[in-house]
């Protein structure tokens, strides 16, 4: 998989990809990013990138020439067919679904503005579309640049190691993940549940999807109306509901 990111601070994501699970599918060669500063292709003395904004304001707006010739590089850089995105806090919001289409497609650029945003023709007439990571406003693109990577990433045969896999990991499957605990089995009194020591695999599975059922009903029920579930799901959920009223069995959250 191939990612460029058109960005004024390329520092900050050759850092952060040097780490951790990413870092290790950079350094084997099964993700590659490349950045593309729109400083170097700035043509005036003072590599102007910025200017103010028509009708006042405060901040400044990057200029459309340094910003295309940066994402001409890039592209070029990328196999044929791979999406424009620019990252803005007004876009469509970035999730697992969007993840997993772009590790399916040719490559990706990403672009990352900064100040008070880009000159919007080269938004309208450079880019695909538009990815926000969330109803929030973040000083530049690079960290929600680095958001987006970090997600296809992980998705990458050959990012993850086999104790990683993404396959059951929150949204894979529709569901937020069911909870994790490791030793000890007592601390501080609180305990692990038993099905999870019992060594019975189909009644841990049960558990499992049952849990996540019921945190995805509790957390993110507009996530389980899209997904829909079968009869056994149903009534897994049934069980879990009954549980958390009755204060019968080990349902522990109170986000409702
Ligand atoms: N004037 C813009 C607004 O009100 O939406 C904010 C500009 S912000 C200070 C600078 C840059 O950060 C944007 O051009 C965009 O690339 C990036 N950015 C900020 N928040 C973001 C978010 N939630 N998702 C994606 N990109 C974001």
């Amino acid at each position: 998989m191939r990612i460029a990111v058109v960005t004024l601070f390329p520092a900050m994501i050759r850092e952060a990809l040097a780490h951790g699970v990413v870092g290790r599918a950079v350094e084997r060669g099964v993700l590659k990013v490349e950045c593309f500063d729109p400083r170097e292709h700035a043509t005036d003395m003072h590599r102007t990138v910025d200017d103010r904004s028509y009708g006042g304001g405060p901040g400044m707006v990057l200029k459309v020439e340094p910003l295309r010739s940066a994402l001409r590089d890039a592209l070029a850089a990328l196999p044929p067919g791979s999406r424009r995105v620019y990252l803005g806090a007004d876009g469509r919001k970035f999730d697992q679904g969007m993840a997993r289409e772009a590790r399916d497609g040719a490559g990706l650029v990403l672009v990352a503005g900064r100040y008070e945003g880009v000159d919007e023709r080269f938004i309208e007439s450079e880019t695909d579309e538009q990815w926000s990571i969330g109803d929030y406003v973040l000083s530049g693109g690079e960290l929600p640049a680095l958001v987006v990577i970090d997600a296809i990433a992980r998705l990458i045969p050959g990012t993850l190691g086999s104790a990683e896999s993404a396959v059951q990991e929150s949204f894979s499957d529709g569901l937020v993940d069911w909870p994790h605990y490791t030793r000890p089995p007592n601390i501080f009194g609180l305990t692990v549940p038993k099905v999870l020591m019992s060594g019975d695999h189909a009644a841990i599975s049960r558990w499992r999807l049952q849990q996540a059922l019921g945190r995805t009903w509790l957390r993110r029920p507009e996530l389980l109306e899209r997904r829909g579930m079968n009869d056994e799901e149903r009534a897994l959920l049934e069980e879990f509901m009954i549980e958390r009223a009755t204060g019968t069995g080990r349902i522990e959250d109170s986000q409702r």
